[in-house]
């Protein structure tokens, strides 16, 4: 029995994987690769049986202008750069209408952080999606962005939070994590809150009833080691707040991205890298049920191994992704349920729609539709 072995047989008895295991898990190769995504697909199985799930729901990218201009980014612009732009409340209803009649259940905000936005901003984008698609679950917000808000109104993050919810926000992005890891950060994100900020934010908005997402942006510039602490800080947020849906991967797209181009960081993720990331979310994170695959950033074939390998969630039908095509990726905007339910059923599983805090939707008669 090789050491990879023992020590996920361990884990499937009830170990607790430590920092520095979860780091070999993530430096593996050959077969042990196998041995841990087969162990990880056996964890997934135990912690959520064989549904996999997704949900219909449709981006909606209100400014791409944006006051971090991060290096592993395609998509931010300044205001003055050519292809900058920042919808009103036409252009965004517009995008709520169009998600309506899609029959989503949740708009999801993938936007720059615009710096002329404040709070009051950001309510009015809720009101007018409210307005244009009554009813549907707004997933908005990163730590990053109530920072920003916070401090454009001289107010505490705490009063920012609170008016979100108030105003009918249904869940927080946990976005802007990238890598938990300072020194990471000053290179990929120096314009974002730093590590301790993002999680005293994060824990702030669990705390007041806000669920959120948990990320992870791998395959830039940092270590396995880096990675494995990044996971810890998620594990002993959700150690004290329970308030995490679900561990989504997103892999490091470079093609167009300025990191890249100035050669500070590699070519993204391998495929070993890939598998290895979901499996290790699903044995390190033991508190976290769900563990998603990015199919807009890996590709299907891609996908259906992550599902092999721990992952449990196929994410959305998205309809738009300009923040990945931006980075280099063609192809990555909408996947049609019945396209998931090709590569689910091929592995003898079985699909379900859900909702953003992972009830299932009843099934009913499938829609196959891009308005
Ligand atoms: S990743 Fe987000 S915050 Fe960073 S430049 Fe892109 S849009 Fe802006």
């Amino acid at each position: 029995m090789t050491k990879i072995q023992a020590l996920v047989s361990d884990v499937l008895d009830g170990h607790r994987l430590t920092e520095a295991e979860a780091e070999r898990l993530l430096s593996a190769t050959g077969r042990d690769v196998w041995r841990i995504t087969a162990a990880a697909d056996e964890m997934r199985e135990r912690k959520v049986g064989n549904t996999v799930t997704y949900v219909r729901n449709q981006n909606l990218h209100v400014t791409n202008i944006c006051k971090n201009l991060c290096g592993f980014c395609g998509f931010g612009r300044k205001a003055t750069d050519e292809g900058a732009f920042c919808h009103d409340r036409a252009g965004i209803q517009e995008q709520a209408r169009l998600a309506r009649r899609r029959k989503v259940t949740e708009i999801c905000l993938l936007s720059g952080v615009h710096p002329g936005f404040t709070l009051d901003t950001f309510v009015d984008i809720m009101h007018w999606i409210q307005e244009a698609a009554p009813g549907v679950h707004i997933h908005a917000f990163s730590p990053d962005e109530i920072a920003h808000a916070a401090k454009r109104g001289k107010i505490p993050t705490a009063e920012v939070i609170a008016r979100l919810k108030d105003e009918g926000l249904g869940t927080i992005q946990g976005t802007a994590a990238e890598i938990l890891v300072d020194d990471v950060r000053k290179v990929i994100c120096p314009r974002k809150v730093p590590t301790a900020e993002w999680v005293r934010i994060i824990k702030e908005c669990h705390n007041a009833g806000l669920r959120s997402t948990a990320t992870i942006m791998f395959g830039s510039c940092e270590t396995p080691r880096d990675q494995a602490e990044h996971l810890r800080v998620l594990r002993d947020v959700q150690d004290e707040t329970h308030g995490f849906t679900e561990l989504v991967t997103l892999p490091f797209v470079h093609t167009s991205t300025p990191l890249f181009k100035k050669g500070l960081a590699r070519a993204g993720p391998t495929g070993r890298e890939d598998l290895l990331m979901i499996a290790t979310c699903r044995l390190f994170l033991d508190n976290i049920d769900n563990v998603q695959v990015a199919w807009g950033k890996v590709g299907l074939k891609m996908t259906q191994l992550a599902l092999l390998s721990g992952a449990n969630d196929l994410a959305g039908t998205m309809f738009t992704d300009d923040v990945t095509g931006s980075a280099g990726v063609s192809g990555s905007d909408y996947l049609d349920p019945e396209d998931m339910e090709r590569i689910v059923h091929d592995l003898g599983r079985n699909l379900r729609q859900r909702t953003t805090l992972y009830d299932l939707v009843p099934e009913k008669k499938k829609t196959k539709e891009r308005a």
